[in-house]
């Protein structure tokens, strides 16, 4: 259920309305939007009787009949931006005008190769880090990651170029460390059903990055974002990374067509991850391109200083120089659109050279 408030309502009518649904055993959820405050119900099982209508703000009550009722648009209208501090004072976001480009290896291997990665990223202009400290692999015998040493790398990156760090908790303790040590929680495809992990990352205070399932449905990723969102988190990013089809010239099959559906039916910014979505180096720039031109609020990308040698992901990981050129197309293709990405920061401008493979 929905309680949509007047324009003119006042705070405290906001909070009486949410009192009394408290004094029902049920939860509020207050979403301020840009006209008006809307405050989401959940704890109920269909319709309750409770007397809001003829509370002072409230203009109606209405039945939310979609299966997800938080991350959806019948309760805010107008986009959700999750919100960050910049290093040199202002506030990033994503989901606004800015597209947001995340960028770096699949997993912290060592210092110097997260240094590496980070100094080369940040030189093209990108704002957010990615590297997994826990990595959830196909195989035990597969690198599994540092865990909180690579954490503490990764804050340390954070320092030194003021990056915003996101990095993968694959269950409630590596949650714990990662919302202290990041500042975007990433919930993989692997766990996208995973619901204690999505409740407990729904009580944590840092935004939630929610990649979809390696065979969801639409309903079952909106539904999982609803799953954190229903325990007080509100700040999600979805992320599509391609999904199992039968094709096998690529890793998975990037489902560009869900970003437009996702806009349509929830409020929440939408990225896509052409590295997993294709799995080979040679897709990820075509599919990068793509993925902004549809309308993705910014992108998930794997870069390695030496993909050879990655201990994870090598061959869909981008070279340093082919980003650094992927990031100038996507200004372009940007531009189009009236969004932007971030100039290739001021000190480390350098000549562009062609690169020779
Ligand atoms: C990753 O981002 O490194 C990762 C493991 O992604 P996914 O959960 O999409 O497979
Ligand atoms: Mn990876």
């Amino acid at each position: 259920m929905l309680v949509v408030m007047q324009a003119q309502a006042t705070e405290e009518q906001v909070r009486a309305v949410c009192k009394k649904i408290e004094a029902h055993g049920l939860r509020p959820h207050s979403i301020p939007g840009a006209q008006r405050t809307a405050i989401g119900i959940t704890g109920n099982q269909g319709l309750v009787e409770i007397g809001l209508e003829e509370m002072p703000g409230v203009q109606e009550v209405i039945q939310v009949s979609k299966p997800y009722k938080l991350v959806s648009r019948d309760v805010k209208q107008d986009n959700t931006v999750i919100r960050f501090s910049a290093p040199k004072g202002g506030e990033i976001g994503i989901g606004g005008t800015e597209l947001a480009i995340i960028a770096g290896p699949c997993s912290v291997e060592s210092r110097e190769q997260a240094f590496a990665i980070a100094e080369c990223v940040h030189r093209a202009g990108v704002r957010f880090f990615r590297a997994g400290a826990y990595k959830p692999r196909t195989s035990p015998y597969s690198f599994q990651g540092l865990g909180l040493e690579g954490l503490q790398i990764l804050a340390e990156i954070r320092e030194r170029y003021g990056l915003k760090i996101v990095t993968e908790a694959i269950d409630h303790e590596s949650l714990d460390l990662v919302e202290e040590h990041a500042d975007v929680i990433q919930i993989g495809a692997r766990n996208m059903q995973n619901f204690s992990l999505l409740k407990r990352a729904g009580r944590a205070k840092k935004p939630v990055l929610l990649k979809r399932g390696i065979a969801a449905t639409l309903e079952e990723f909106l539904m999982a974002a609803e799953y954190v969102m229903s325990e007080g988190n509100y700040n999600i990013i979805l992320c599509e990374r391609g999904v199992r089809t039968f094709v096998d010239h690529s890793r998975n099959t990037l489902d560009l067509s869900v970003v437009p559906a996702v806009q349509r039916l929830s409020h929440l910014p939408i990225i896509v991850d052409p590295s997993h979505g294709t799995g080979q180096r040679t897709k990820v720039t075509p599919l990068s391109r793509a993925a902004i031109a549809v309308g993705a609020d910014g992108l998930i990308v794997e870069v390695h200083n030496d993909p050879d040698r990655a201990l994870s992901d090598g061959p869909q990981s981008l070279y340093p120089d082919q980003f650094e050129e992927l990031m100038s197309e996507l200004r372009q293709i940007a531009s189009v659109l009236h969004r932007s990405i971030p100039p290739q920061s001021a000190q480390s401008q350098r000549p562009q050279t062609a690169a020779v493979r």
